[in-house]
């Protein structure tokens, strides 16, 4: 396993205080309620955009600061990787949210006509854990940050059946003992993070942290990511629409699971019982582009090069797609945002 990333708990302010000149990279929210009280940074940039051409264009404007710190929740982690990879300043990762690991991971991620693609890899030299900035946000995006630990049943199930036929990256087994207890935490842990409680914020970024250094480690990531992730990016792809990460991840680990035949009834009920908005009407998610991604589903990760998982496996037909959205429509609605 792989030297995790330093983390601390700290208030971003201080963090500010000390670091002196930052060229400081945000998501908004939740940057305009908290400028005020923050010491001044030596340049601010929104993220937004993971195009490769719009991040090159960012860097190119040479945002000023020694080092680059990223506030908020995916892009931001991204854009300032992205930004101190080109540049080779210092990375400090400050994520307000705990609904994706990007904070956690050394590989940048860009979007090339709009297909997930990673360009390098960064190490930061700590990440900050503020835990009551990541609690004053939005409480479902909190919780849906289950979603890629989640991916663990999906993807190391993926990775087990390519292994077996001598496809891609050899088994770890290593690897699959973390990905088990991470699930197994995970199960444990569920009132805390259905409550977004300052220990359930604490395991989330703590697992992140775990996952992250085992994937920089390994030099890939098949143990967290599977056919859930492929879904979700063919989805995304058809239909240009883009979920909270950690929940259409959420919703894609019950589909998943569920045409593996790996246990779905736990991992739908582990989703129920963090409450995470996972049901298709919560995210947006229709029958009809449902049934559009699961037919594009094989060409799509056949084009993309994606790792050999169940969809390269069974026979996606009626019945199977039928019974996936019978299952996850069980997953209760959460309806407002909260
Ligand atoms: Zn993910």
């Amino acid at each position: 396993m792989g030297e995790p990333f330093p983390m601390v708990e700290a208030a971003l302010r201080g963090v500010l205080e000390e670091l002196g000149s930052v060229a400081l990279v945000v998501n908004d929210p939740p940057w305009s309620g908290l400028a005020g009280s923050l010491p001044r940074p030596a340049s601010v940039t929104q993220a937004w955009n993971m195009d490769i051409a719009h991040l090159e264009s960012v860097a190119a404007g040479e945002p000023e600061g020694d080092f680059v710190v990223g506030l908020g929740g995916g892009t931001a982690m991204d854009t300032a990787k992205f930004l101190a990879w080109k540049s080779g300043r210092p990375l400090v990762q400050v994520p307000s949210i705990t609904s994706v690991d990007a904070g956690f991971t050394d590989a940048v991620g860009v979007r090339v006509d709009g297909n997930v693609r990673y360009v390098g890899k960064v190490r930061p030299e700590r990440v900050i854990l503020d835990v009551d900035l990541v609690r004053s946000a939005p409480p479902h995006l909190n919780r849906a940050g289950i979603g890629d630990i989640l991916s663990c049943a999906v993807g190391l199930h993926d990775w087990r059946l390519a292994a077996a036929g001598g496809i891609g990256q050899p088994w770890s087994e290593p690897l699959a003992l973390l990905g088990a207890r991470l699930l197994d935490d995970l199960s444990s842990m569920r009132g805390e993070i259905a409550a977004v409680s300052p220990d359930g914020v604490r395991f989330l970024a703590g697992s992140y942290r775990a996952i992250g250094a085992a994937c920089a480690a390994a030099g890939h990531s098949r143990f967290e990511e599977g056919s859930e992730h492929f879904w979700a990016y063919a989805y995304e792809w058809l239909t240009g629409a883009h979920p909270v990460h950690g929940e259409i991840i959420s919703f894609a680990v019950v589909v998943m699971s569920c045409i593996q035949g790996n246990d779905p009834g736990r991992w739908r009920d582990l989703v129920a019982d963090c409450a995470v908005r996972a049901h298709p009407d919560d995210i947006g998610i229709s029958r009809e582009d449902f049934d559009r991604t699961f037919s594009e589903l094989k060409s799509y990760v056949r084009r993309q090069e994606l790792d050999h998982s169940i969809i390269d496996e069974v026979d996606l037909d009626r019945g199977a797609v039928d019974d996936a959205w019978e299952f996850v429509c069980a997953i209760p609605r959460r309806g407002e945002k909260s």
